[in-house]
């Protein structure tokens, strides 16, 4: 993580310092949504045409923010904010950047910098999934390509990186040089030149020079060289000194395309300096395959062999981007491409529908803004495409469109005003064993009718609320002393919620450690990407070659373990390896007790491959009042036998013993760190009202039945019927984690707002509840929890503790991750 203090930032956006010149700072924020902000961050008050960041200042300063560059004459009042630091520039947009070039000029392994209108985030994406574990790679966070995320993804780059990949996108004139300097790249892809916002641009040329600036200072700049007009463009501007790396078919092409084979994977025979070798790229549409030619040219240019990339494009994943395909009812496909509405992207939209094996194609389309074309001119290019790509209907949403319908000739068309229109008139028989691809402007709201014409999947997810775990995070940041690190436990599948999604976001997030429970975990965390330190909880020896080799960390709990972690460091040929030493003040589960200490010291001392990294002990009931006198005694003794480890020592060794309870509850003894577990999944042993939920279970209803009176509901007639009743059907079983202490009536699952007893015994996979009286159909959504019932309900219900009802949802059950 960077840190710099004010002064280094008022030096290095050329602004005047008002306030306190050493505070260090290493989060930069221009947003003042999103929850409390994390500890030593920085607002930059952002001004755009329509929002001024000015205005959110005297916020953040009520959220415990310090630290602000700010336009002095847009300053809001200044004596409300008497602790506030300030660097006063003239213009913070300007800052922000300046501060980036500052930044990025410290680094000087490769920076890649990627634009074009197309492509640029799956280039990004794949390029660093295919250098994994062989290159530490920084890149823009989702496509922060604009003037404001650009400085955004510098910031993250660090020493410990060697390689970064960022997007440099740009919607007006003269925008380019500014990134160019932040970005001052040495690799230059263009992916492509299309028509997207092409309204500010007189000509696809003058468009593609002002992209071209990207490139000034390049050494390498790779394209496609079938793409005539960049290449004439390119070979236009000054290239001394740089390297061309074209691709294409043509015989001059630096990485040339001998042949490709199409199936449902992509065969290519490629030449690269007088070598030929195949590749087979895992998907079968135009843009995937320009995607992946890029991808491939950059791999080849940072020194990669053709084996090597040959071995992993093929495992290449697909990016979610806005662009979705589901199945669809009566046996057909949607495609929903809300990315974006503009030609370039509706020809590849229309590319790929055309890929689907349907012989019926239809486009439901929105009007098209901002495409700086007059409404007829635009209507009638549509058109044009729609009859080359020999679409067989076309539903055209919205005004502009529907004005424009007499240009759509030799297909089927119908036209609605707007969405609601649609929805109020279609029936889904009209839609059948075909692909429909619908792509609408954002104001359109397409999803709703993507929604409409999704086949219903009967099945159970966790949803995964990622936003609300990072509300959750940085609530517990603003109850600790800014100064207190965070040791966010990961442990059990992130106590059921997913292994790799919730790391990732907690390491963007910069918690100082994950804590697992097993090596393996933390292998395969490491295996993931995560490259930030990792606590092993219950290391045993056995793993402890392992554990080095991943550079993961153990709790070291008695002197066996000591001793064996030791041998292993020997081995491994290490010096001051980071361990985390438990003591046992009271839980009795492990850990050191007093009568360890000299030996334990004598053997810490003598040991330079070793260095406690920390010293730590749990609270056994730091949720419970009644063993508050307990816990003190648990704190006191800790203090007392971790000082005596740290004074014999003689260096700075953290010290920690609070988990998710104690933090809320015992703030005196936070120490130097603490151990955030279940408060970060929103569950709070004092006050809920603080946390946002982070897991809901949802099922859908599969069969609705009525059951005449003296009948039984399921497994051993336990859900006997006096009166007639009418049941639902639920996917959800005991092997997935539904408690089967749940069954006859203890249980509930809310459907259309009303909490629905479970009926009978609860089976392996399914499960029935009564919806006597509640207004319900087939394909009906039900939560087993969530807002309500709460994970704290179901527990109490069946008399355990939340950790049991999160952790138990079995791995079979999908995990969706939901954030903005
Ligand atoms: C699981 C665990 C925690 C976190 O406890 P919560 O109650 O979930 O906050 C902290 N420390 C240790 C040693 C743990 O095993």
């Amino acid at each position: 993580m960077s840190t710099y203090t004010l002064k280094d930032i008022a030096l290095a956006t050329g602004g005047k310092l008002v306030g306190d010149a050493n505070a260090a700072v290493s989060h930069l924020l221009i947003d003042s949504r999103g929850g409390i902000p994390p500890k030593m961050s920085i607002f930059f008050a952002i001004q755009g045409a329509h929002h001024d960041g000015h205005k959110f200042i005297e916020e953040l300063y009520h959220k415990g923010l310090r630290n602000f560059v700010a336009v002095q004459s847009a300053l809001p009042n200044v004596k409300a904010l008497p602790e506030a630091n300030f660097i006063f520039v003239d213009d913070t947009l300007d800052a922000l950047q300046s501060l980036a070039t500052f930044h990025r000029r410290r680094f000087s392994y490769p920076v890649v910098a990627i634009t074009g209108s197309n492509g640029k985030t799956i280039v990004k994406e794949w390029a660093s999934q295919m250098m994994h574990g062989e290159k530490k790679v920084v890149r823009s966070p989702r496509s922060y390509n604009s003037q404001v995320g650009v400085p955004l993804s510098i910031w993250l780059m660090g020493p410990e990186n060697d390689v970064a990949i960022f997007e440099a996108g740009i919607s007006k004139p003269s925008e380019m040089h500014r990134l160019e300097r932040m970005l001052l790249p040495d690799i230059g892809i263009i992916t492509n030149i299309g028509a997207a916002h092409q309204e500010n641009f007189n000509t696809v040329k003058d468009k593609l020079q002002e992209k071209l600036e990207l490139f000034r200072h390049c050494s390498v700049i790779i394209y496609q060289q079938d793409q005539k007009i960049v290449d004439e463009e390119i070979r236009n501007i000054p290239t001394k000194g740089k390297q061309l790396f074209t691709w294409g078919t043509s015989e001059t092409a630096t990485l040339r395309i001998l042949s490709q084979e199409e199936g449902l994977q992509t065969k290519l025979t490629l030449l690269f300096a007088a070598e030929q070798f195949d590749v087979v790229v895992p998907f079968a549409d135009d843009a995937s395959i320009e995607n992946a030619m890029h991808t491939i040219s950059l791999m080849l240019v940072l020194g990669f062999t053709a084996d090597f990339i040959a071995e992993r494009i093929h495992k290449l994943i697909p990016v979610a981007m806005r662009l979705e395909q589901k199945e669809g009812i009566n046996g057909s496909t949607i495609i929903n491409d809300s990315y974006n509405s503009d030609i370039s992207s509706l020809t590849i939209a229309l590319n790929l529908l055309n890929n689907q094996k349907f012989d019926k194609r239809t486009l439901i389309l929105s009007d098209i803004f901002q495409s700086g074309k007059r409404n007829e001119e635009l209507y009638a290019e549509v058109a044009a495409l729609v009859k080359e790509k020999r679409i067989n209907r076309i539903i055209g949403i919205g005004s502009a469109i529907s004005a424009n319908a007499d240009k759509f000739e030799e297909v089927e068309k119908r036209f609605y005003s707007s969405t609601d229109d649609f929805l109020h008139s279609y029936h889904k028989e009209d839609f059948a064993n075909e692909a429909i691809l619908l792509k609408g402007s954002r104001s359109f709201q397409f999803e709703r009718i993507s929604r409409q014409l999704e086949r219903q999947i009967h099945q159970t997810v966790l949803e995964i609320n990622l936003n609300a775990l990072i509300h959750n995070l940085n609530h517990f940041r603003s109850v600790v002393k800014p100064t207190t690190k965070m040791v966010a436990m990961v442990k059990a599948f992130s106590y059921g919620s997913g292994f790799y999604e919730i790391a990732s976001i907690l390491q963007y997030h910069r918690v100082d450690y994950l804590a697992v429970a097993f090596a393996d975990e933390g292998v395969e965390l490491r295996e993931a990407g995560i490259t930030m330190p990792i606590i092993v909880l219950n290391a045993e020896p056995g793993s402890f070659d392992l554990m080095i080799n991943y550079n993961l960390e153990p709790e070291i709990y008695s002197h066996t373990a000591l001793r064996r972690f030791s041998e292993s460091a020997i081995k491994a040929g290490v010096t001051d390896y980071p361990i985390h030493v438990k003591l046992d003040t009271g839980m009795h589960r492990l850990g050191f007790i007093e009568m360890d200490l000299p030996l334990l010291i004598a053997h810490l001392k003598s040991d330079e491959r070793l260095k406690v990294s920390s010293i730590f002990s749990h609270l056994a009931a730091s949720d419970e009042l009644v063993h508050d006198d307990f816990t003190k005694g648990q704190i006191d003794l800790f203090a007392r036998l971790s000082s005596r480890i740290t004074d014999e020592l003689g260096y700075a060794i953290n010290r920690h013993i609070l988990n998710s309870a104690g933090i809320e509850r015992f703030p005196e003894a936070e120490f130097d760190m603490v151990r955030l577990g279940i408060g970060l999944y929103g569950i709070s042993a004092v006050d809920t009202s603080k946390l946002e939920v982070v897991s809901t279970l949802r099922s859908t209803i599969v069969q609705i039945k009525d059951i005449p009176a003296n009948e039984s509901v399921g497994y051993g007639r336990k859900g006997w019927v006096n009166e007639p009743k009418r049941t639902a059907t639920i996917p959800i079983g005991y092997a997935d984690g539904l408690n089967r202490k749940l069954s006859n009536g203890v249980g509930k699952i809310l459907v259309k707002g009303q909490l629905a007893p479970i009926i009978g015994n609860i089976c392996m996979d399914t499960c029935m509840i009564d919806v006597t009286g509640i207004d319900v159909k087939e394909g009906d959504e039900v939560t087993i929890f969530g807002q309500n019932p709460t994970i704290t309900d179901i527990a109490s219900w069946i008399g355990t503790i939340p950790y049991e009802i999160l952790t138990s949802i079995s791995r079979r059950v999908k995990r969706i991750y939901i954030q903005e």
